[in-house]
């Protein structure tokens, strides 16, 4: 990602969902990468606690605004990141509408909005577009298995829908555009009650409550580390590689195995108990990573063991305030 042309100016970026999980991370990175920042965020999922520290910083700028409304910026813009929207299953149950807004409308905003400026855009896609995938581990170019009107549908048909505007913009109007399909990612600044497993185990274990395992737990994820994946995106974003890149880490556990993990490292958690399964939840997922490891010199090398106390220990704090 050169600095811009002509100018010895910072080069500017734009993330939207700039104060969520990724999207602040993300930020974190660019930063230190020397970009000035503008992060984008209505705060329904994302919070000011996870930019807070870039307060006294001139090159980090916060606009609280939903991006499925009309987004713009005066200035020159480099590189918009379009991270915004509802991202576990329990916030895109509780919010399908927004959701499809900020997959649609946000997605198409986002993409007026480079092509304006000239900028390049990157689209955080995702796992979800495999829905209950059939295919194992997943490729980039399996198409998947959704189901459009199921309540996971929302999430994944915006998701879809985004990647065929964002091919659409690179095809009609030649925007360097770029997707990242990201699996399931853990870290600090995930929400304690976004619903979604990492967090809820975790929480669970902390408060000696018990740990819900969703059907037998016999379903499969693998998990991310935060900052592997903030590595393959930015990797992504300096490439001119236009067809979806999965960003995730191949190691496959089933939810049962990650349960008693957590109950191994948390003393004190409670006992395992079963839930129903949610409908439609995917069997299996698991990345191919041969395109990122290919084109992006891109692989995960922070082990479980360790990342997983690092989040362990954010949570530790978040419990405690
Ligand atoms: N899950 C679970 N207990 C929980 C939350 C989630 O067993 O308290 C299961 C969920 O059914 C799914 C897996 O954990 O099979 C991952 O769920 P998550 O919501 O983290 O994300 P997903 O990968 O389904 O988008």
């Amino acid at each position: 990602m050169p600095a811009s042309p002509a100018t010895s100016r910072k080069p500017v970026s734009i993330i939207t969902g700039g104060a969520g999980f990724l999207g602040s991370h993300l930020g974190d990175r660019l930063l230190a990468e020397g970009h000035r920042v503008v992060a984008i965020d209505n705060l329904v999922t994302g919070g000011l606690d996870n930019i807070a520290h870039h307060a006294d910083d001139p090159d980090f700028e916060f606009i609280d605004q939903d991006v499925s409304r009309f987004i713009d910026w005066p200035g020159e813009v480099d590189h918009i990141f379009h991270f915004a929207s509802p991202a576990s299953p329990f916030d895109y149950l509780e919010l399908p509408i927004q959701t499809m807004k900020a997959g649609s409308l946000g997605t198409h905003n986002a993409l007026g909005l480079a092509r304006a400026k000239g900028a390049s855009f990157l689209l955080a896609s995702t796992s979800e577009v495999y829905g209950d995938p059939l295919v194992h581990p997943q490729r980039e170019d399996y198409w998947g298995n959704v189901n459009p009107i199921g309540p996971r549908g929302v999430y994944d048909e915006a998701k879809r829908f985004s990647e065929a505007l964002t091919m659409a913009y690179h095809r009609a109007h030649g925007i360097d555009t770029k997707i990242v399909r990201i699996f399931n990612t853990y870290g600090p600044r995930m929400r304690l009650h976004d619903g979604r497993v990492v967090p809820a185990f975790i929480g669970q274990a902390l408060e000696g409550k018990p740990l819900t395992v969703f059907g037998d737990g016999g379903q499969t994820r693998s998990f991310c580390y935060v900052s592997d994946l903030i590595d393959g995106i930015y990797r992504l974003s300096q490439s001119d590689c236009h067809e979806p890149v999965n960003i995730g880490n191949p190691r496959e556990t089933t939810i049962l195995q990650f349960a008693e993990r957590i109950r191994k490292l948390i003393p004190g958690a409670g006992p395992i108990v079963h839930e129903p399964l949610p409908e439609d939840d995917p069997k299996v997922r698991q990345p191919d990573i041969s395109r990122a490891k290919e084109w992006l010199g891109w692989e995960p090398r922070v082990p479980f063991e360790e990342g997983i106390v690092e989040t362990i220990g954010y949570f530790r704090k978040k419990c405690a305030k």
